[in-house]
């Protein structure tokens, strides 16, 4: 049974984000996909790649900045999403867009694209891996090296903390790891884990 924890505060928000402040890498990676999607980040194509923030992200950044407003599903089905992640604590959301991005409200969920835990075969927070989701169009997806060590520590460092205080996330993920060996036995292609950079 999925385990349920108490809402994530205010405070324990801005600690998240205080720790997701790393470039992701060297360069604006947003060049390698920009060409490819009208002009803007794939990430930032509200359209296609959907934010999500935690209930109390929602009203903390909403209240300092214009930048985000609750999604509104259309169909049944987009209902039934909305519903669903709002049992979890979770507000499906669109920003302004990159044009208008504050790069201080951004929410976990833009900071931490495209990487997410990955749950090894012992149930252990080990690494970090792409959204199986979102591979094919993250152009980073094939260039992992490019991926900043600093970056990979402290979102590591964030997880740890996450996971251990939201048992429901850690439960998603180790879900979405077993998709992933799955997926990599099938087609026999490697999974790219990032590892932080202690032993
Ligand atoms: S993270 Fe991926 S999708 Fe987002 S801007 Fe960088 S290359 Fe593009
Ligand atoms: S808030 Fe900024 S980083 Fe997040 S999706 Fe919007 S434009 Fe992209």
């Amino acid at each position: 049974m999925r385990s349920r924890s108490y809402p994530l505060s205010r405070e324990e928000i801005s600690y998240y984000h205080s720790l997701l402040g790393e470039e992701i890498t060297d360069y604006d990676c947003g060049n390698l996909c920009r060409p490819d999607n009208g002009g803007v980040s794939f990430c930032c194509r509200n359209d296609l790649a959907l934010p999500w923030l935690y209930r109390s992200e929602f009203s903390l950044l909403f209240e300092r900045s214009g930048l985000w407003q609750k999604w509104r599903p259309r169909t049944d089905s987009e209902k039934a999403l909305s519903r669903e992640a709002q049992k979890g604590d979770i507000v499906f959301s669109t920003c302004s867009g990159e044009a208008g991005c504050e790069r201080v409200n951004r929410s976990i969920s833009c900071r931490t694209f495209p990487l997410e835990p990955y749950i090894d075969e012992r149930g252990v927070f080990s690494a970090l891996q792409f959204m199986q989701e979102f591979r094919e169009h993250c152009p980073l997806s094939s260039r992992p090296a490019d991926i900043r060590q600093a970056y990979i520590d402290a979102h590591f460092t964030f997880w740890e903390k996450l996971l251990l205080r939201r048992p429901e996330d850690f439960e998603t993920y180790e879900a979405s790891s077993r998709r992933a060996r799955r997926q990599s036995k099938k087609t026999g292609e490697p999974l790219v884990l990032l590892r932080p950079g202690w032993p």
